[in-house]
């Protein structure tokens, strides 16, 4: 019997990931990647590596989530030490507790590694201290896509004075900034798009609740809301300082 790492490979620079996750790629037999996983990061497998991708970009299909935890359970079965290589953080929107929990159902031996997640990578990029403790309680990560109906509550993270972080929000912006504007946040509250956060293509638009916009942005964005965004660099150092780097 081999075994599965379940591996956060880090937002996108494949600097980012950690070096305990390098080793445990470094290991495998087999590597099972995710399409928002830089490709950079491969740079750790050992050559005689069996990569395969398994990205599902968009559709979060559950027939493709139910093959993946079947292919890692074949691989693990064969003797196998898989890597299995997730964007961010593997338990953060990662459907990374699934997987685990159909391995360890199987009896696979499972190692989580984490993963610095795009909600944490993506405002450091622009200086932003998600938990500037002048400004912010605490922050909340939270997703935007309303699976199966389901909202976030948007009445309650309004008024809980903490810096949100909200992932897979690019499609519902609309719903989203409205949503909060009717809880009350005021059309001023400092916040920001960040599009490809830590990778060369990265973008993003710094402004106000009122007047953002997911016009011209693609995903994977974050979306950060909360008066802790102005205390972010200006948005022209920040690129600067991406093109000295
Ligand atoms: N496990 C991942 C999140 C997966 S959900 C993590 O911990 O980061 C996918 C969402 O993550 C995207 O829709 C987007 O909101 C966010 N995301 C992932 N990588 C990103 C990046 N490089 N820049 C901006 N957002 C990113």
């Amino acid at each position: 019997m081999g075994k599965v790492f379940l591996i956060g490979a880090g937002p996108g620079d494949p600097e980012l990931m950690t070096l305990k996750a390098a080793r445990a790629l470094g290991s495998a037999d087999v590597v099972l990647i995710d399409d928002l996983v830089s490709r950079g990061c491969l740079a750790h497998a050992r050559s005689g590596a069996k990569v395969v991708e398994v990205g599902k970009r968009g559709g979060c299909k559950s027939t493709a989530q139910a093959f993946i935890e079947k292919l890692m359970i074949q691989y693990a079965r064969a003797g196998n030490v898989v890597a299995r290589l997730k964007g961010g953080d593997p338990f953060v929107f990662g459907r990374g507790g699934e997987e685990m929990a159909a391995l360890l159902a199987e009896g696979i031996e499972v190692e989580v590694i984490p993963g610095v997640t795009a909600g944490l990578a993506a405002p450091a990029t622009l200086g932003i201290p998600v938990t500037h403790r002048e400004l912010a309680r605490g922050v909340t990560f939270v997703t935007g896509h309303a699976k199966e109906g389901a909202e976030a509550d948007w009445k309650a993270l309004a008024r809980s004075g903490t810096t949100l972080v909200i992932y897979m929000g690019l499609a519902r912006l609309g719903h989203i900034v409205a949503a909060l504007l009717e809880a009350g946040l005021p059309a001023e509250t400092p916040a920001c798009v960040i599009q490809d956060a830590t990778l060369k293509s990265q973008r993003e638009l710094v402004s106000t609740l009122g007047a953002l916009s997911a016009q011209g942005f693609e995903s994977p964005a974050i979306i950060v809301v909360g008066a802790v965004v102005a205390r972010g660099r200006a948005q022209a150092k920040a690129r600067g300082d991406r093109k000295a780097a």
